[in-house]
């Protein structure tokens, strides 16, 4: 059992391994612009289908799951005292954390200033004009976290007013006790289902990673990244920066030892039981469609059912912290390019509506590009300038991901750590994804056999 659970995750790292120099190979037989057999059949057809599919598979996962899994958390806890408070440290340490994020990005974007050296006319060759609508004001995201029409969010998968529809339910049916407890059971056998679903999709991971990143790398310009480098590797070490000292120290500070071994806690578990999960994050760039792998991460690492269904939905949209490093960096090297000084109260303002703007950003492809415009108009820097940095997007926007992915992971472990709800058996058993399985099936069976709904068969 323990060779097939090693396997899935090592398989992973070596699908990416395999799919970056591929992608990069293919550039080779097949450069980009071209148009010849091995792209039209090879790189958008067969990677193309593999790797769309296997994200389709699981992008059909995610909101259900979201909402479902958010309904089921909550109503496990039925004191809304406790809810309250797990939901406010939750919510308040994934909003209070971007702002060093940001702070550390502008710092880094500052000090290496790599905008200096770049003229106008190396990046201009590459400069894509990006097609973004209007971001929304910040008044607007926070409205529309109400949805009107909750079916209308449900099928256009809008995280955050999922999340208020999912919340309002829980709570409801908290309320209502005893008359409510039909619809929960639904929920929990609805969960046990997905989970399914999800450990089926998840098997064919190393393939979809493999195609994703094959392709993603096949078309990633080199010329563009060599004329951005400077932008590329400062978004790079920023990302590196928060998380080894502001994840690592968070750690050390807020949750300290492992009280079932003693021993201290290290990034270096926390990444090796999450790997599935970063590399995932890292080749999809979408942190909403890595969620059903995060939360299996999530319960290899002790997290208790609670923890996972609550903590990890809600960091999905509230915390973005690289994708808030990516806005700040990126914030002062479209500034300093177009030879705009940036005041003190310039700098507060993209702490405000960078934060804002990582609240409203949907955990997908690019998302946090769209939020940028939102950023520099508050500023006003021209829009326009976005098309320098558009074409190289993806190179930045999956460590972002991943960093956003294992931020979720962190705080809610921090919050889980204070609240008692980590199993630390399992988060220091070894990793073994088939036994947890068994484990998380057994554990939606037991709690819909004391609901007395008849789960045991
Ligand atoms: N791709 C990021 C995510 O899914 C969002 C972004 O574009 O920054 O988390």
């Amino acid at each position: 059992m323990e060779k097939q659970k090693m396997a899935l995750a090592t398989k992973m790292l070596i699908a990416l391994v395999l799919g970056i120099a591929l992608g990069f190979g293919l550039q080779v037989v097949a450069p980009i612009g071209a148009t010849n057999i091995i792209r039209t059949h090879f790189i958008d057809g067969v990677l193309f289908f593999v790797g769309e599919l296997f994200l389709n598979g699981i992008f059909m996962i995610v909101v259900p799951l979201i909402f479902v899994s958010l309904v089921v958390g909550i109503t496990s806890i039925p004191d809304p005292k406790k809810v309250g408070r797990i939901g406010g440290k939750l919510a308040g340490i994934y909003i209070l954390s971007t702002f060093p994020a940001i702070g550390a990005a502008m710092f880094f974007g500052t000090v290496l200033n790599p905008a200096r050296g770049v003229t106008e006319e190396s990046i201009a060759a590459f400069a894509i004009e990006p097609t973004i609508g209007t971001p929304p004001g910040v008044y607007q995201i926070l409205i529309n976290i109400v949805p009107r029409n909750p079916f209308a969010a449900l099928s256009t998968g809008q995280t955050l007013q999922v999340i208020f529809i999912a919340v309002a339910i829980a709570l409801a049916i908290n309320a209502i006790g005893e008359a409510a407890q039909p619809l929960r059971r639904l929920f929990v056998s609805t969960n046990e289902v997905i989970m399914k679903v999800t450990s089926v999709v998840m098997s064919f991971a190393p393939y979809g990673v493999f195609a994703l990143l094959a392709r993603t790398f096949s078309m990633l310009g080199l010329d563009a990244i060599v004329a951005l480098i400077g932008f590329v590797l400062v978004v790079w070490l920023a990302l590196a920066f928060h998380l080894v000292f502001i994840y690592g120290g968070a750690l050390k500070l807020l949750v300290g030892k492992n009280p079932h071994t003693g021993k201290s806690l290290s990034l270096a578990m926390l990444f090796k039981k999450t790997s599935p999960a970063l590399t995932f994050a890292f080749s999809s760039a979408s942190s909403a469609a890595t969620l059903p792998v995060t939360m299996r991460c999530a319960r290899n690492l002790g997290f208790s059912r609670e923890l996972a269904s609550i903590g990890l939905p809600m960091g999905v949209t509230l915390n973005m912290d690289g994708t808030a490093i990516f806005q700040g960096v990126a914030a002062v090297f479209l500034a300093s390019f177009l030879g705009i000084h940036l005041s003190a109260g310039d700098i507060i303002t993209i702490l405000i509506t960078a934060t804002m703007a990582t609240l409203g950003a949907a955990g997908v492809p690019g998302a946090g590009m769209i939020m940028l415009s939102m950023v520099l108009m508050s500023i006003g820097i021209p829009i326009g300038a976005i098309a320098f940095i558009f074409g190289i997007d993806r190179i930045v926007d999956m460590p972002r991901t991943a960093i956003n992915v294992f931020g979720d992971i962190i705080y809610s472990f921090i919050v889980g750590k204070q609240e008692g709800m980590i199993d630390w058996a399992q988060y220091s058993a070894p990793t073994d994804l088939a036994s947890l399985d068994a484990m998380l099936a057994k554990e939606d069976e037991a709690a819909l056999a004391a609901m007395g709904g008849g789960g045991q068969s």
